[in-house]
């Protein structure tokens, strides 16, 4: 769903008009998760497919790794529930 590549147009659909948008990015890794908000980023005005540039990404990254490693504490944590749609 989220691609590294800023494109003129949309690889997905194939849309030519992509906006630029803030939105919020959800970081996994291993079974973890680091939300970003207002994260910047091109989104295709018509499937809503978003792009970000790479060191966008890069710096996200960097940032988990710091709040992992407990060298820097992020603004907030929340706790989510997780279900099994079985069990529903
Ligand atoms: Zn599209």
């Amino acid at each position: 769903m989220k691609k590294k590549n800023i494109n003129k147009s949309c690889l997905f659909c194939g849309n030519k008009n992509l906006s630029p948008k803030k939105v919020q990015y959800i970081y996994k890794h291993n079974g973890s998760f680091f939300v970003v908000d207002d994260v910047p980023c091109l989104q295709c005005d018509f499937c809503g497919e978003q792009y970000f540039e790479g060191p966008v990404l890069e710096r996200i990254e960097k940032m988990y790794l710091q709040i992992s490693n407990n060298m820097i504490s992020p603004n907030q944590i929340l706790n989510v529930p997780i279900e099994n749609f079985a069990n529903i």
